[in-house]
């Protein structure tokens, strides 16, 4: 028989036609297989019917480690048999099928961290040692298909020792389109802050030197520059900081290996186990008892985000040292992206750090570290981005039109749901100027190049203002595309109802600001979500509290503590008290106190985040925030150590659960009481208090399932604690594993509801 197999999903990049190959030749069939320009691959196979079906069970059972089936499609072909023995053919450039898209990066294998160390190897010390099975995929593809030529490899021509591996069916690097060595691969080189060259004979041995010294070095990676600084010395950390403009915000950690990682930290085994998976993401580990790395890695904070290295260059980076870790940052100017060419590192980092260890291998799409913490064994991803995108996410329905989701503004991504499919981008940032709009208009583009995506619709916020609202705005109206503009925190909770293939929820959506249906600042909301038919209201949420000075009241919390406070202390004595904790001191006092008494152009919300904010001010843990989230994260830092002492009965009045009359108890309280206690107490009051509201709304509309998103669903606290009260309360209790709960998962949602609305 003649059978023509089309297969889609993570098929190129992955081993998959070397596979195809083995398996064909097992089993005596004739033919070829080759890549196609749509990402998937074509199969024609010649031979006998039992022999074709035990191809086929092979194909289910045998298939390499990283790749994914999506769908296979057979359909048989007449005529006489053509083909003598089996080959894999040269590509095609031809798109017929969407579905399909190349893998993340991957980590180095273990076959190649052994043959980098193997002195007898000649890829011994090979920096970009890599194979079918590791190595870059989506950093180093301009365009599809997945052949060495589209790829930045291009500029690399393989030496007769590379090519025999890759032409060699039982090599593991058959058909590996990165294959390479020290003759005729990239090479790495070191120099001063300048670009001149550093002559040495060992730059990536001698850049790890120089590190544990005390200079400051960037380094070209994968998919970005990172800045790499000692983890136990502080004066690089002070010099760092004032340089990139960081005065709190943790810096990621690079360690050693797992033994170090343990020096410091403490990890589960679900944490080790994701510390060494194929993606190797930064880990949020909480520091041991014994931490004793700098502290200025991570500020007034419990944890530390720590990864493994994941390519043969950072292993050697410790080889010379006896540093347990590096501080391993990316390199991005404030509210831009990870900076990825070596004329713009240079241009851009020359006053941050003294030396660059740079490859001459062009990065083709930027892609940050990802972040992830483990709430028990769940995985909650803070961002995800290098080793995850662009793998899709498989949903349990398919979509009625294909979608271009743009996000919000912060943290934000892109994404593009086709069929039951979606593909979300890389981290992009903050989008707030043009450096990172333009960087989220080409990751669109290559997104729905590599998903061979005929886009219908765009998705984007309801604030009219965002930079992501605007551009949807003109990418619909250019290309005749509807648009949708949903409300933040709907999108939210249809990411979740989405990930877990739920039609009918009521969720609680807790964050720090997102622009209300009715055009109010929302933040901490019970809502009712259907995705059949799609539908979204708000059913309840927190009192609204007065954001004084608004954006001002985000960036010194102490201003949202005096809000609440008012009319119940005498709110005079206690701003005097505090002024130096305000910029303009006294005389901001004295604006603050004029403003409270007229109550003229104070405008309000729901936010959680700035009740946790308010918090954190009053119990003297944060007065300024110089990062996003960060006296949020200081108090649940707090509370890790505090237990419930105050066991206030959540007020519930109506529609909303009262915050007044918590935020005086712990005022009140805060020279009695122990710190780490009362902030246990403010995450304890309020995430029951929401989960009772929550339960008893979804009894009110016959539902049985409660969710939890938004970006304070990352506080492990506030989950455990939501989630003991519903799961009491005997309804099914769900939080997001796949995609993030804060804003890096918004277009997700936005796609939903824009490829789920019936009209
Ligand atoms: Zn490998
Ligand atoms: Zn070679
Ligand atoms: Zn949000």
């Amino acid at each position: 028989m003649r059978l023509r197999i089309r297969v889609t999903g993570i098929v190129q990049g992955v081993g998959f036609r070397p596979f195809i190959y083995r398996i064909a030749v097992k089993n005596g069939l004739n033919g070829y297989v080759k890549n196609m320009g749509d990402a998937g691959v074509e199969i024609l196979l010649e031979g006998n019917p039992e022999s074709v079906n035990s191809f086929l069970k092979d194909l289910h059972e045998k298939k390499p480690p990283l790749a994914k089936i999506c769908g296979i499609f057979t359909s048989e072909l007449g005529g006489e048999n053509q083909y003598e023995g089996f080959t894999i053919q040269e590509s095609s450039a031809s798109r017929e099928l969407s579905g399909s898209v190349i893998p993340p990066d991957v980590a180095i294998c273990p076959e190649c961290l052994r043959e980098l160390r193997d002195s007898e190897n000649l890829r011994h010390d090979y920096f970009f040692i890599t194979c079918t099975d590791c190595g870059p995929r989506f950093t180093i593809i301009n365009k599809l298909p997945y052949d060495r030529e589209n790829t930045t490899m291009q500029e690399f021509h393989m030496c007769s020792f590379c090519k025999s591996e890759y032409v060699d069916p039982l090599n593991r690097r058959f058909h590996a389109q990165t294959v390479a060595c020290p003759k005729c691969g990239p090479k790495v080189y070191l120099t001063d802050r300048n670009g001149e060259l550093v002559i040495c004979k060992d730059p990536i041995r001698e850049a790890g030197k120089l590190i544990s010294e005390g200079h400051i070095v960037a380094i070209k990676g994968l998919g970005g520059f990172h800045v790499a600084a000692s983890a136990i010395k502080d004066e690089p950390l002070i010099r760092l900081r004032k340089a990139k403009h960081r005065r709190q915000k943790p810096f990621a950690l690079m360690a050693r290996n797992l033994e170090a990682v343990k020096s410091f930290a403490e990890v589960t085994s679900s944490e080790i186990e994701t510390l060494e998976s194929p993606a190797r993401p930064i880990v949020l580990l909480n520091k041991n008892e014994h931490y004793y790395l700098s502290d200025l890695v991570a500020p007034g904070l419990h944890n530390v985000g720590v990864m493994l290295p994941y390519t043969g260059l950072h292993y050697m980076l410790f080889d010379g040292v006896n540093d347990p870790a590096f501080v391993m940052t990316s390199a991005n100017p404030p509210n831009q992206p990870i900076v990825k060419d070596d004329e713009d590192a240079l241009r851009t980092l020359d006053e941050i750090v003294d030396y660059f260890l740079f490859h001459n291998r062009r990065i083709a799409h930027r892609c940050d570290d990802s972040v992830v913490r483990l709430h028990g064994g769940n995985l909650v991803f803070i961002r995800r981005s290098r080793g995850y995108a662009p793998a899709p996410i498989t949903l349990k329905w398919k979509a009625k039109r294909c979608v271009l989701a743009l996000g919000g503004e912060l943290n934000n991504t892109a994404c593009i749901l086709n069929n039951e499919k979606a593909f979300l981008s890389q981290h992009i940032g903050d989008v707030e100027n043009i450096e990172t709009r333009n960087f989220l208009v080409e990751a669109s583009h290559h997104l729905a190049h590599l998903t061979n995506s005929q886009i219908e619709a765009t998705a984007c916020d309801l604030h009219p203002k965002f930079t992501t609202t605007i551009l949807a705005k003109e990418v619909a109206e250019k290309n005749d595309w509807r648009l949708f503009q949903v409300q933040h925190h709907y999108a939210h909770v249809a990411a979740l109802m989405a990930e877990h293939g739920v039609t009918e929820i009521v969720g609680v959506c807790c964050d720090g600001y997102g622009y209300g249906a009715d055009g109010e600042a929302w933040g901490g909301e019970v809502i009712f979500g259907s995705l059949d038919p799609v539908e979204f209201k708000r059913l309840a949420h927190l009192e609204p509290q007065p954001l004084l000075g608004g954006d001002l009241a985000t960036r010194y919390p102490l201003r949202m503590a005096a809000g609440i406070l008012h009319g119940k202390i005498d709110i005079e004595k206690v701003l005097e008290q505090n002024s130096i904790h305000f910029p303009h001191g006294a005389r901001e006092v004295q604006l603050i106190l004029h403003q409270l008494r007229s109550g003229h152009g104070i405008a309000k919300t729901t936010s959680c985040g700035r009740i946790l904010d308010a918090a954190s001010a009053i119990l003297g843990l944060c007065y300024e925030r110089t990062y996003e989230g960060e006296p949020a994260m200081k108090l649940e830092s707090a509370a890790v150590k505090g237990k419930e002492v105050l066991n206030l009965t959540p007020i519930l009045k109506g529609k909303e659960l009262k915050t007044t009359e918590m935020m005086l108890e712990i005022y009140e309280k805060r020279k009695t009481h122990k710190t780490s206690d009362l902030a246990f107490s403010v995450h304890a009051y309020l995430a029951k208090g929401l989960a009772q509201l929550a339960i008893e709304k979804a009894s009110e509309n016959g539902v049985n399932a409660i969710g939890f998103s938004g970006g304070v669903a990352c506080n492990q606290i506030m989950a455990e604690i939501m989630r003991k009260t519903v799961e009491d309360a005997g309804m099914l209790f769900l939080v997001h594993f796949r995609i993030p709960p804060g804003d890096g998962g918004l277009s997700f949602g936005q796609a939903v509801i824009a490829g789920f609305s019936r009209n």
